[in-house]
């Protein structure tokens, strides 16, 4: 459906960059569109730390995190989606679509209809909504629902998607003080109630940064969280003091985790392949490659076992739970690299030094390295609920069923999280570790999902309808998990693994 809604601001891009050295852009609400106070949900201001990984808490001292922590919901971590990367992650969790749907497949990507390139770098492309619109953001369905949003940074904030922009909004720029942030968004919620939004986004990129440059857990990505942190500090007492705080919804997630990379571990593609007969769209951790003077398949064929730390997949053959296969912009060939290794070419890497890049992100969403951190807290979280990992994909049907809005289609599910909205006791993971002949599987199970930690693997598995007390069943595509008397036994990916015998349950 496509809202009626006017968007009568027209502003050409130059005219736009001079325009925001003032102040944000603001988008005037046709009237009437809002509902009444009464009827108004707690507002929602969803948090971004880009590439905070799941296990920083212990890094450093966190008070504001901890706050939220304690009188809140934490998950163990979030599990992102392929590629894990700033834009495809950040537009799934706002739209509850993978990137093989939503159609941001990378931060740097090749669109074959329109024949043009993407890239976060480039100011056009990154503010011009024909990239997004095969996804809804959470603040086109609120805008379009009459509840007004308010973005300080997210991907795809800045365009028009489907002729709807938030209400207020930022270019993007990357310098911009933390302070800055905080005291806009406390400005935000200052407005007078029927200026005020309703769903507010808030993005820090200095961790990602430091994770880059100095490899993921150094002293400056440690800094770098203190420092966040101490301005979410300064951002939750002031929305305590204005009596915010308990009233509203407040959601703190990261985009994706942080590998350490090595220089001696990159693999030159054009080892194995005549750059000049194919595009490549996209480098790294995976490499999103085109046929553009060749085939498909010669590409396959080149890459196949090249290299013994390299997979690659025709599109129609990548695996299914990474869900990655269907949307125009994905790319004929992937070719993925084993975790620490990286995928580039000769004349690119001439000149790099090994302290150029020391963390990097971009590898299969279920590798324990490239998961995400989640915590909420206010009045549908009880305090003190913990969980185990989620899924970035089921986010969006949680903060619009937290925002009492429809949600548009999507691919998530609100499950993991009903039992505990508004429950009378806080969420508690059961344990259970088993000895496989492989090795140690542990299962974290929560009220309404379980996770499977195997190896350097983190998996995410729904519940199946009729779990009696002889045996409890779990699935996801390519994975499942069964527990009964007599132990586990799971499938992930290739691997069958059981009988798994009970192992001892630490206290
Ligand atoms: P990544 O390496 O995938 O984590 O990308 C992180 C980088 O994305 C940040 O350092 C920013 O420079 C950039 N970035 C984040 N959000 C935006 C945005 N809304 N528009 C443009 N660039 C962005
Ligand atoms: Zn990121
Ligand atoms: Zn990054």
């Amino acid at each position: 459906m496509i809202s009626a809604r006017p968007t009568p601001f027209l502003i050409a891009p130059a005219i736009l960059a001079l325009l925001f050295i003032s102040a944000c852009q603001h988008e005037p609400r046709p009237s009437g569109q809002n509902g009444s106070e009464q009827g108004r949900p707690a507002p929602l201001l969803l948090i971004s730390i880009d590439g905070f990984r799941y296990d920083y808490f212990d890094l450093a001292e966190t008070p504001a995190l901890d706050r939220l922590v304690a009188g809140g919901l934490k998950a163990d971590s979030l599990h992102h989606v392929f590629p894990t990367k700033t834009f495809p992650t950040h537009y799934t969790m706002v739209t509850g679509r993978h990137p093989g749907t939503h159609g941001v497949v990378a931060n740097s990507m090749w669109d074959p209809i329109r024949d043009q390139r993407f890239s976060l770098g480039n100011r056009d492309a990154v503010g011009d909504g024909y990239w997004y619109q095969d996804g809804e953001p959470i603040w086109v369905t609120a805008e379009r629902q009459g509840l007004t949003s308010a973005t300080f940074f997210w991907p795809g904030s800045e365009a028009r998607i489907n002729r709807i922009r938030p209400t207020f909004w930022k270019p993007y720029a990357g310098d911009t003080p933390h302070a800055d942030r905080i005291e806009q968004v406390l400005d935000w919620f200052d407005l007078a109630d029927d200026g005020r939004p309703d769903l507010v986004t808030l993005y820090f990129s200095l961790v990602d940064s430091m994770g880059h440059r100095h490899g993921p857990r150094a002293d400056a990505v440690r800094d770098a969280l203190v420092d966040v942190d101490r301005h979410l500090q300064d951002l939750f007492d002031g929305l305590d003091k204005r009596g915010w705080l308990d009233r509203m919804h407040v959601i703190v997630v990261s985009d994706h985790g942080m590998s350490r990379v090595d220089f001696d571990q990159y693999i030159m593609l054009d080892d194995y392949l005549d750059l000049s007969r194919v595009t490549v769209s996209d480098w790294g951790p995976a490499a999103q490659i085109w046929a553009t003077d060749s085939s498909a398949e010669e590409i396959f064929q080149a890459l196949d076992g090249a290299h013994p730390r390299m997979r690659v997949w025709l599109r129609e053959d990548i695996p299914a739970r990474y869900r990655f296969g269907t949307h125009h912009r994905v790319p004929d060939v992937v070719a993925e690299a084993d975790l620490e290794w990286m995928i580039s070419n000769r004349p690119f890497m001439a000149g790099r030094s090994r302290f150029q890049l020391l963390g990097m992100h971009g590898w299969d969403p279920a590798l324990a390295e490239m998961h995400g951190m989640f915590v909420a807290h206010g009045p549908a979280f009880t305090a003190g609920s913990r969980i185990p990992a989620v899924r970035a994909i089921d986010l969006y049907e949680l903060m619009t069923h937290l925002l009492g809005i429809n949600a548009a289609s999507n691919e998530g599910s609100i499950s993991p999280f009903q039992p505990l909205l508004f429950s009378t006791y806080p969420a508690r993971v059961e344990e259970l570790r088993f000895q496989c002949e492989e090795g140690e599987l542990r299962v974290r199970i929560g009220p309404a999902h379980a996770a499977i930690h195997w190896q350097d693997l983190i998996h995410v598995l729904d519940p199946i309808d009729g779990n009696t007390a002889e045996g409890r069943d779990w699935q996801e595509v390519d994975l499942s998990l069964r527990i009964d008397h007599g132990g586990a036994s799971a499938v992930l990916d290739d691997l069958e693994l059981g009988p798994c015998l009970p192992l001892p349950i630490d206290h």
